[in-house]
């Protein structure tokens, strides 16, 4: 197939394209580097079905005309900190970015992945959180710039589906940890882990009984896929994500204890509308797809650490 993959620099996007050219296909990445790294796909410079196109996608990828057949739609700042930095581009990206992207896949009759977040269901008042549930998001706290355009990229999506029979589907990606993770992107696995290994105390916000429930980016990867390739799921809305729910301070122990960091804990106040619980009900995901998380907690980290123990940081 020939794939198009906005965000194909970022963290998960960059496994996703080194998953699909193993498979054969054609990827053109398109990328503008807000949040996203040359290194993710540098290995990928030569390589013959790949090519990179610098663009923003809010000024739309129609003049490009490249050749699609599935448009995967990963582009937008996804870590606190970096849509915090970037709160209206990442508004735009998810809105008007998206809209060009549906645009494009409609014309061309492409399929199309939106990806969304757990994020869409705010601090949720429901849990485990199945993909019925509407959210219970601030709609002006420091998160909307990201929750609320995310919810408006999944009216978008569906209504493509409506008015256009466009072959679209929308997945909420669940907190996804791997290598090629940013180390200065603050999400909570590389601050843990780039303070274990200089020997820092790991900084906590809030008392750490908040909890996540951690994704190994390959599991997603082939979630992705399989939401992608499989048939008959127009319009469909799925939760991918790993449903082992775990505190913060676990996590913390976890890390420190693998690191053999001995410096312990900071406390520091709470961050404004954190979710405080978070896992996703994965029911829908093992029924349409046959697909569920395969890698646990503790390899992945093992995995995600080797990655940082051979880290210089660098920004490019
Ligand atoms: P990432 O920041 O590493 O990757 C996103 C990529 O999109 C970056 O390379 C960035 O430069 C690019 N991008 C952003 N705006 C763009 C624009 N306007 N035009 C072109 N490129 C643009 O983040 P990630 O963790 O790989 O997340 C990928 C997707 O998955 C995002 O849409 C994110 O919202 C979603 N998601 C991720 C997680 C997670 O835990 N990683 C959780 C929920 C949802
Ligand atoms: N967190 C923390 N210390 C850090 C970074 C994050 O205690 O250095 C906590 C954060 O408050 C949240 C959780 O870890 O409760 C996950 O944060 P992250 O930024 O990775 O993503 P979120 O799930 O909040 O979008």
């Amino acid at each position: 197939m020939r794939v198009l993959l906005a965000g194909g620099a970022g963290f998960i996007g960059s496994h996703l394209c080194d998953s699909l050219l193993a498979d054969g296909h054609d990827v053109t990445a398109i990328d503008n580097f807000i949040t996203g790294r040359r290194r993710n796909v540098a290995h990928l410079a030569n390589h013959p079905r790949f090519t990179l196109v610098e663009r923003d996608i809010v000024d739309g990828v129609a003049d490009l005309k490249l050749p699609v057949d599935w448009l995967f739609h990963l582009a937008s700042p996804a870590s606190p900190v970096g849509y915090m930095q970037h709160p209206f581009e990442t508004g735009l990206t998810n809105t008007l970015g998206t809209l060009r992207l549906l645009e494009y896949a409609r014309l061309r009759g492409a399929r199309f992945v939106f990806t969304s977040t757990s994020e869409a269901y705010g601090n949720p008042t429901v849990h485990p959180q199945p993909e019925t549930y509407f959210g219970n998001v601030n709609p002006v706290g420091p998160r909307s710039c990201y929750d609320e355009s995310k919810r408006y990229g999944e009216s978008l999506t569906t209504e493509f589906v409506r008015q256009y029979a466009t072959d679209a589907r929308v997945v909420r990606i669940f907190n996804t940890y791997g290598p090629r993770n940013d180390p200065n992107d603050g999400r909570v696995i590389p601050n843990f882990m780039m303070s274990a290994q200089r020997g820092e105390p790991l900084v906590i916000y809030g008392d750490g009984s908040q909890t996540r429930s951690l994704c190994y980016v390959s599991d997603l990867v082939a979630g992705l896929r399989a939401t992608m390739e499989t048939d008959g799921l127009t319009g469909e809305v799925i939760n991918l994500g790993n449903s082992d729910e775990r505190t913060i301070l676990d996590l913390a122990t976890i890390i420190a204890r693998g690191f053999g960091s001995q410096a312990g804990f900071t406390f520091v106040e709470a961050r404004e509308d954190d979710p405080e619980r978070r896992c996703p009900d994965l029911h829908k995901a093992r029924r349409l797809l046959g697909w569920q998380p395969h890698v646990t907690l503790e390899d992945g980290l093992r995995e995600t650490m080797a990655y940082f123990a051979t880290y210089e940081v660098s920004r490019t």
